[in-house]
Parts: structure tokens; sequence; C-alpha cells
């Protein structure tokens, strides 16, 4: 593929984006007016992608479309449920295919990122050591409490951080299972993440590694095979789906060794009970072990919407685009000096459209409000439930903030938190 020519900041807006780039997918929301401070109106910029995406025109028509034969999944003998049934288990095969799934992978319908890498945790083997970097999103870090958790130093390089993980690997007790959970790209800095190379170490020292693609599954082709990834994790509402579901993908073995992540109806195929008094349960052993209670059909269909949509449309192009909007933004930034843009990985790094920074002399919560109430620019400001990693691009700055939180600083004063501008597939 030709490179983009249009790289200058003169040249290039995001309205006029790039002849030589695909289009920007239809999305909602692109004629919404917001009240300015001054008294006016603008239609409003959508600049926060990486917390939740807009949605998709085609989801938004396909779950339109499908509405009025909503019913019961699972659970009904009727024309609707049957409809809905079927289109819930085709959505599970569209994602599948969306991520390349091997032969015996499981694809769980969950509500969210979050979710589903809980949903692993609940499941993880007795004994199991688990292994993730302090740059990772609270949704990756955290879920692992029950565990032996290792924590690693956050990485400067890629080849540096495929070498942490090593040396953590080959110090740790030789027997017993072992996960490592890494992101595909950082919601800070959106920076790409080793992903093979880190599966690939993973692999050779017998540990398992699940894919945090919340930020990359809407960016980049996400395929779990050619990765060699044992899971995947991803959410709807940074997908253009945002009907509430996620996806947890990947490896049968461990997910249906472990117990149900809730107990309940349509995870169990038999329940009886006991002459005394008890009761037995007989668990399923496919995806819906993990999905008890009537699941979120909508949620599920959309995402699936979202993914022939993405399919259809072509990742190379929409790659191709959102590069020219990168650089775009970057060299905008580059050209005021009061701003600093975060990065861990350095300026050449391949990333996504998700880029943090400061401005000298201002607070980032100010800033960021003064974008909305004066532009009508909605970008993110805080911490991005990634408390240690923007603790370490800000150099240390940073006391106790708020959960995801946005702690103030004086004005005039080193920002503890940051600014944070994402976009995609439909800027
Ligand atoms: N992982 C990353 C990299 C994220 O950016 C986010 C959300 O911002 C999550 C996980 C959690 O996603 P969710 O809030 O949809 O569970």
């Amino acid at each position: 593929m030709s490179a983009c020519p249009h790289t200058s900041v003169a040249t290039a807006t995001a309205e006029s984006a790039d002849p030589c780039c695909a289009a920007p997918l239809p999305v909602l929301g692109r004629d919404v007016t917001v009240p300015l401070v001054t008294g006016g109106e603008v239609t409003y910029a959508a600049l926060d992608y990486a917390a939740s995406a807009p949605a998709l025109q085609r989801v938004w028509d396909d779950v339109a479309a499908y509405a009025p034969y909503y019913g019961s999944v699972h659970r009904g003998a009727g024309y609707l449920s049957q409809l809905s049934t079927d289109l819930f288990e085709n959505a599970r095969r569209t994602v599948a295919d969306f991520l390349g799934c091997r032969e015996g992978d499981q694809v769980v319908f969950t509500r969210s990122t979050t979710d589903s890498l809980n949903l692993l945790a609940a499941a993880l083997p007795a004994d199991c050591q688990v292994f993730v970097f302090e740059t990772e999103h609270h949704a990756s870090l955290l879920p692992w409490r029950d565990a032996r958790v290792t924590y690693l130093d956050a990485p400067r390089t890629h080849d540096e951080a495929v070498h942490t993980l090593e040396r953590a690997l080959a110090d740790r007790e030789p027997y017993g299972p072992a996960l490592v959970c890494v992101t595909g790209a950082s919601n800070v800095t959106g920076e790409l993440w080793p992903v093979r190379e880190l599966a690939a170490a993973a692999h050779a020292h017998g540990a398992r590694i699940v894919l945090d693609a919340a930020q990359l599954a809407p960016h980049h082709p996400v395929d779990i095979a050619d990765l060699d990834v044992d899971w995947v994790a991803f959410s709807g509402h940074k997908l253009y789906a945002p009907f509430g579901s996620g996806v947890l993908a990947g490896r049968a073995d461990w997910l249906q060794a472990a117990d149900p992540y809730l107990a309940g109806g349509g995870a169990s195929r038999k329940v009886a009970r006991r002459a005394d008094g008890g009761v037995d349960v007989e668990w399923h052993d496919t995806a819906a072990r993990h999905e008890a209670g009537s699941p979120n059909v909508i949620g599920a269909y959309s995402i699936a919407s979202a993914c022939k949509a993405l399919q259809e449309a072509g990742f190379d192009g929409l790659v191709e685009r959102e590069r020219h909007l990168i650089r775009t933004v970057r060299e905008g930034l580059a050209a005021v000096p009061q701003v600093r843009v975060l990065s861990l990985f350095g300026d050449d790094a391949p990333r996504v459209g998700v880029i943090s920074f400061v401005v000298d002399g201002w607070n980032s919560s100010h800033f960021a409000a003064a974008l909305s109430a004066e532009y009508g620019i909605g970008v993110r400001d805080g911490l991005f439930c990634a408390h240690p990693l923007v603790r370490t691009l800000l150099g240390g700055a940073s006391d106790e903030p708020g959960e995801c939180g946005a702690p103030e600083a004086a004005p005039g004063e080193r920002s503890l938190n940051a600014i944070r501008v994402s976009f995609g597939a439909g800027t």
C-alpha cells in the first residue's frame, strides 16, 4: 500500500481527512450540537473513542431491524425465541471468525473486557502464577488478586518488555500453571505492545497468555491464532457496539475445568435433588457454562454486526487512515512548545489513535473542561484507570487520585494527570 502523502497539519483536518485513505465509517452522533459557555452552539467533536466509541450506523440499523423480533435466547419454542437463539449463536461464530479462533476455542459473551478478565481470573487453575506489567489498565492489573501475581516494571522498549517477561518467567517456580496478561494497545499512549513476541516468550516458558484487546480490536485485526495468544478479551462499546456486551475467546480447557463464573440457569445442564436433601448440578461444558442467566442477545448481536462492518470495510484502509490522523494530531501537538506527549516506547513506536499529553502551566482537568465548554470537543482527563503507568509517564508526579481519577493541581503547577484524545474508524 502506498504511503499517505498528506501529512501536514495545514492540509489535513479530521473533516477533510484524506482522499487517498479509506473513508470514515458512518457513526451516530456526527451531527449532535452542544452548547458553549459563550452562548453559541457547535457540532460536537467526539475525541474520546478510547473510553466509549460512537455506535456505527450499521450496528444501529442492524439492531433496529432485529428489535421487533427480539425474544428469549435458549429458553423458548416460539418463532422469535428460535430466531433470537440463532442470532445469538451466529454472533458467536461471527466473533470467532473475526478473531481467527482455532478449532476448539470458545467464545464467551460477557459484559465487557473487565468482566472477561475477571471471568478468566476466576477460572485460573489452583496455584497459577500471574505475570502482568505495571503499565496495564486496571482491568488487566487487578482481577488476579486471588492468584500469586508478579508485577513487572514498565519497559521502555519492546525488547525490554520481552526480556523482562522472559527473566521473570525463568525465575518462577518451574512447575505449575502460569498466565501472562498483556495489553495489545495502551489506553494511555496508544502504543502497540509486542504481543506475538510476548506470547512466544510465555509459551517457551510453559505459561499461557491473555491479550487485553480493548484498545487494539477497534483499530487493528486481532488474530488469536496468528498472534498465538491463548485468550483475547475485548468490549463491545469500544468496538462501536454500545449495547453492554464483551467477549472472552480462547482455550476451552481452563474455562471448562473451572466452576461457572455465575451459577444459575443456562449454565447448568441438569439439576436434581439428592436423597440427602442437597442438590446435584451438572454444568455445561460449552461457553454457556459461564453465561448463566438470560444472555444479552442485543449486545452479542451488535458486536457481531460491528465485527462484520469492520471486516467488510477492511482494516488496511482504516489503519492507513488512522495513521494519517495520528500524524496530524501529533504534529499539531508538537508545534505547541508547552505540550508534552506521553510515551513509553518513544516517538517512532507504532500506535493507535490514542494520544495523551500534558500542557505546561495547565491543570489537565481544567484544560479538558475548557475544550468541552469553549469548543465542544470531548476528551478525557485523569489517570485513565492506569494509575501506575500515568504516574511513571508523568515522572512520578501525582499523589492520591480518586477512582480512575483526576487529582487536582493548583493552577500553574505541574499537572498531576493528563489529557487524552482518542479517535477511530468513525473519525
Ligand atoms: N483494557 C483497556 C486497555 C482499556 O482501555 C479498558 C477501558 O478503557 C479496559 C480494559 C476495560 O474495558 P471495560 O471498561 O469495557 O471493561
